[in-house]
């Protein structure tokens, strides 16, 4: 079978997101492909250009609002085959794009690696954290970070270094089309005292302070400079605020949530309710931290 008989075959048609990402909201695919390997991405990228097909990429969709009626074009999701995780030395792994930014911190504590346990607090895949620079509690990607494969639009492969990039809190300069495959990072031998401490310590916070079992993609808004978006958010009376099921979490009033039925035009409609008080009451423009994607 030749490749382009063998990717028509493989193309799904209208594949309903709702499934694939936090909120379980969103519309369908318009084209929706799981690359089984490299091979397999270079050349569904190439088959794209050729007709000039818009690509969205989504990991594992706990930072992304789908809209209502979907994502016209393409949609690529990695699948396990890109979720590998190794040992390079004692003290650097590489792990594939699509592997849960959980399994990671796992690995690196049975193997007495520090630098990577506020990745079990964060329920992203590798890919994801590296675009959104993902951390908590002071950390982030940035710090264990050394550097990534990717494929480019055009099917080519490229490896980018540390220090080719710049990463901001909550995003990188990298270029948009790009689907990274594969990440290098390199954390500190620790003992293992260190790391289980460090990390359930990070675990009960988490518990502690926001939601848990909720459609919700974590923090909707980024913190401003010297500010906290929750407490704005609070301060401009904005908590007991919702769109039919679109409402706000009683435990974090960063953390919108799907109460059951929501749909994602409710979602963006709270949280432009939030975003115009906040700024009449404050002053200050809200920032979105989650990506809203579709149509
Ligand atoms: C309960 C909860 C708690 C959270 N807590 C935190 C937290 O403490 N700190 C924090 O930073 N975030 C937090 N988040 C947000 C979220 O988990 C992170 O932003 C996460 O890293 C996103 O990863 P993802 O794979 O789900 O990305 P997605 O939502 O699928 O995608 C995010 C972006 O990355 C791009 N992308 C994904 N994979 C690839 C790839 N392989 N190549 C190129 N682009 C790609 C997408 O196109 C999109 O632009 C939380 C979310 C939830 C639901």
């Amino acid at each position: 079978m030749s490749t382009t008989d063998n990717l028509n075959q493989n193309i799904k048609k209208n594949v309903l997101l709702s499934q694939y990402n936090w909120f379980n909201l969103g519309g369908p695919a318009e084209l929706f492909f799981k690359p089984k390997d490299k091979k397999e991405l270079v050349d569904i990228l190439r088959y794209s250009k050729d007709k000039n097909l818009k690509i969205n990429v989504i990991g594992a969709g706990s930072n992304t609002l789908i809209r209502d009626k979907g994502i016209k074009g393409l949609t690529i999701k990695l699948g396990k085959s890109f979720s590998q995780i190794k040992l390079l030395d004692n003290e650097t792994i590489e792990v594939g794009a699509s592997a849960l930014d959980k399994k990671l911190a796992y690995y690196a504590q049975e193997n007495l690696i520090s630098g990577f346990e506020f990745l079990s607090c964060i329920p992203g895949s590798l890919g994801g954290a590296v675009i959104m620079n993902s951390g908590c509690y002071g950390e982030d990607i940035s710090k264990v970070f050394l550097s990534l494969r990717a494929i480019n639009f055009n099917g080519e492969e490229v490896e980018i270094k540390k220090e080719n990039i710049k990463f901001f809190y909550r995003k990188t300069n990298l270029p948009n089309d790009l689907i990274i495959t594969s990440v290098v990072l390199k954390g500190k031998q620790s003992t293992k005292n260190y790391i289980d401490t460090k990390q359930s310590q990070m675990i009960e916070t988490k518990k502690r302070s926001q939601p848990s079992n909720v459609k919700t993609c974590g923090s909707t808004f980024k913190n401003p400079e010297g500010e906290k978006a929750w407490e704005l958010i609070k301060r401009s009376h904005c908590e007991n605020l919702s769109v039919g099921d679109a409402k706000i979490s009683k435990k974090h009033s960063n953390f919108f949530i799907n109460n059951g039925k929501a749909t994602s035009k409710q979602i963006e409609s709270l949280i432009t309710k939030v975003r115009d008080k906040v700024l009449k009451k404050t002053g200050i423009d809200l920032e979105l931290e989650i990506k809203i994607v579709g149509d």
